[in-house]
């Protein structure tokens, strides 16, 4: 069967002038290079545009005068601009960006107590189709580039006056599935984590996905990689394929096996995020099979009380479902967290991303303190 995310995504039009946001050292050295200066000053550059977040040409104050002008003559410094924002009455601020071809994409800055967690997108929609998210329904427009993705981090640390130093976790629980763009994720990934750079650490990075196996296996390979979170949402094939149509191509026996040969470190964990639908997903029975799964490898799962959204035919379940779903996890052994999702009042939470904030998505997951 040839299903949307069997084939590349469509990729971002090339743009009309070299922008450095979101070259890697090599691209910078070059840049410089042909610019008839000497390559090593490309870590200078790396310097400003990822520790320093800098984002005009004369905050470069480490390269002569003369140099920023012709680079501001030559070189765009290009980051997605970020044109709408709304903060929720928990202090979570969701913000939509705009991209060079126009469309947008929505993150969200979560701040906790010294601390703060960025929700970022991946794709321009989603080829995945889930029924219940708001997202699958756009459809796949395009790949975000590595830049798009980096991007958005920097423009929320600076929009939001981020201190350097101070801890960042990233998810990949936006619009899009990481794993259905992984080469520019791999990308991002490597200019995020650089010592040199925003020095985030990969094990605060986690990459959620609806269950794609080719990539779950093609992620495991990288030496260096984020963690992982799949989607799980239901514990029978029959009804995961009702709203994961990934699922008709790997089922639950072919996930849980990619899973428990997925290569993990000492200590790590999978996340197990599962949305709980009133009457679909939430029964008593479910909780026992998804106690079952998640013991098939090391994991903690996330409960996630479906956020609604218009037109979608899906409920929240009841608040006592919620706890008792709960409890049952936990008298099984399991590691278990309720995600409260952050943001809701600006439609900020898991599923709610869509194409502008009026209608907007996304959540408070849990990851590394
Ligand atoms: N595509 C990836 C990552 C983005 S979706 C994935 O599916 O994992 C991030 C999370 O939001 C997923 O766990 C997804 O199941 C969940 N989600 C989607 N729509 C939702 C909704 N309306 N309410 C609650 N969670 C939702
Ligand atoms: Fe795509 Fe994730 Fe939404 Fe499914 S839940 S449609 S994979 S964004």
């Amino acid at each position: 069967m040839i299903s949307a995310w069997d084939r590349p995504a469509p990729e971002a039009s090339p743009l009309a002038r070299t922008n450095a946001a979101g070259m890697d050292l090599a691209g910078l050295r070059h840049l410089l290079a042909d610019l008839g200066e000497p390559p090593w000053r490309g870590a200078q550059l790396f310097e400003g545009l990822y520790r320093h977040r800098w984002t005009r040409w004369e905050q470069f104050t480490s390269l002569s005068k003369e140099l920023r002008t012709r680079l501001s003559g030559t070189v765009d410094l290009a980051w997605p601009g970020l044109v709408q924002s709304r903060t929720s009455e928990d202090g979570s601020t969701k913000h939509a960006f705009q991209l060079a071809d126009d469309r947008q994409v929505e993150g969200v800055f979560m701040p906790y107590e010294g601390r703060v967690t960025l929700c970022l997108s991946s794709q321009v929609g989603c080829a995945m189709g889930c029924t219940f998210c708001a997202t699958g329904q756009m459809g796949i427009l395009r790949n975000l580039t590595a830049a798009e993705i980096v991007g958005q981090v920097v423009a929320m640390l600076n929009h939001h006056g981020h201190p350097e130093g101070r801890p960042i976790n990233l998810v990949f629980m936006g619009m899009g599935e990481p794993l259905h763009n992984l080469d520019h994720l791999m990308a991002a990934f490597a200019l995020l984590t650089d010592p040199k750079g925003l020095a985030i650490p990969p094990r605060r990075i986690t990459v959620s996905t609806s269950g794609l196996v080719s990539g779950i296996e093609r992620l495991g390979a990288f030496p260096k990689r984020p963690r992982l979170a799949l989607s799980l949402n239901a514990t029978t094939d029959e009804h995961r394929s009702r709203i994961m149509p990934v699922n008709r191509v790997w089922n639950l026996e072919a996930l849980a096996q990619a899973l428990g040969r997925f290569p993990l470190q000492s200590g790590e964990r999978i996340t197990l995020e599962y949305v709980l639908l009133k009457g679909v997903t939430d029964g008593l029975e479910d909780g026992r099979r998804l106690a079952a799964f998640a013991r098939r490898f090391p994991s903690k799962i996330n409960l996630i009380p479906f956020n609604p959204h218009e037109g979608s035919g899906f409920e929240p379940p009841d608040e006592a479902r919620v706890g008792a779903l709960c409890r049952l996890l936990v008298e099984a052994g399991l590691t278990v967290s309720v995600r409260r999702s952050r943001g809701q009042d600006v439609a900020g939470a898991c599923g709610q991303l869509v194409r502008n904030l009026r209608l907007g998505p996304h959540p408070g997951p849990e990851v590394e303190d």
